[in-house]
């Protein structure tokens, strides 16, 4: 089957600094890297790398192009991923000697997503397939509702937070992901215990601790362990759990055994600096004795 995600793109621009700019301060950076990021694309990519074939519905801005290729090289079908006027999401992310960062984003071509363009792409959807997305992107309940109707299950990666998003996603969410900042902003926002919403499976990720899964429905609440180790950077440790969660779901695994798989290639990806690029590959998380 496919997976499709709604999903950002981002451009990551790590900036080495001797300290965190102050406001009104002019700093010279020491080094420099860029690496593909977003929540859709880390998704995607992860979902891709553990072997399910990924639709990315997206957009790019004019020199987005690379991202594009990247995606492809993964694995990733970018033949709905759009190419618009104007820059491209990304983020420029400034890190000093002691890890401490500033993250400044700019959504760019992630909110330019075109109705035209979602509905065409998910007019190629199965029943059966799962669709995905997250809070990056605009159209995402539009998209959802679309999918519901083709017989998709939607699974929905409530970060970052944002309440109205969240409410308008909701009632069409199968299966709901979110780190336990998420969680606790959730119930504050709706007043509703994680085992008390209208969602089918809610999933709560847990950092080392691993995850909880919450059925609903039966009202049973199951915790999952991490792999042990010693992590170096944390940076889309999310998204690669729940890329690989779908792809899991996808290749017919049972949620225990997708759970599974999504804490070991999330273990894993955190042992190794980067974003998207630093998404372990399906044969690395299987072979890999932690
Ligand atoms: P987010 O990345 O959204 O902040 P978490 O911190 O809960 O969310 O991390 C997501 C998942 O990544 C966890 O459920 C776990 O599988 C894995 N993970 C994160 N940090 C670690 C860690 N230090 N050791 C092992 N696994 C980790």
């Amino acid at each position: 089957m496919t997976v499709w995600n709604l999903g950002s793109v981002n451009a990551d621009r790590f900036y080495a600094v001797p300290h965190i700019p102050a406001a009104g301060e002019t700093l010279a950076a020491t080094g420099y890297a860029e690496g593909l990021g977003g929540k859709g694309a880390n998704m995607a990519v992860a979902s891709a790398r553990a072997g399910s074939r990924v639709e990315l519905i997206g957009a790019v801005g004019a020199d987005g192009g690379w991202m594009r290729d990247r995606l492809a090289s993964y694995g990733v079908s970018v033949a709905h991923v759009a190419q618009v006027e104007g820059p491209s999401g990304h983020a420029n992310i400034a890190v000093d000697g002691d890890g401490e960062n500033q993250i400044l984003i700019l959504p760019g071509a992630n909110v330019l997503l075109d109705r035209g363009q979602v509905a065409a792409a998910l007019a190629a959807a199965a029943a059966g397939d799962i669709f995905v997305c997250q809070n990056e992107t605009n159209l995402q309940r539009e998209a959802a509702d679309i999918a519901r109707a083709q017989g998709l299950r939607v699974a929905y990666a409530a970060a970052p937070f944002s309440a109205g998003a969240v409410g308008r996603m909701l009632p069409v969410t199968d299966l709901l992901v979110m780190n336990a900042v998420e969680a606790r902003q959730l119930e504050e926002a709706t007043g509703t215990a994680p085992a008390d919403l209208p969602v089918r499976d809610v999933v709560i990720t847990l950092g080392p601790d691993g995850c909880r899964w919450i059925d609903t429905v039966s009202g049973q609440s199951r915790d999952f362990p991490s792999p042990r180790v010693s992590a170096v950077d944390t940076t889309g440790a999310g998204d690669t759990f729940t890329g690989y969660l779908l792809a899991g779901l996808d290749q017919g695994a049972g949620m225990p055994e997708a759970l599974h798989l999504a804490l070991r290639a999330a273990a894993l990806k955190v042992t190794r600096r980067g974003t998207a690029d630093a998404i372990p590959a399906r044969d690395e998380v299987t072979g890999w004795q932690p």
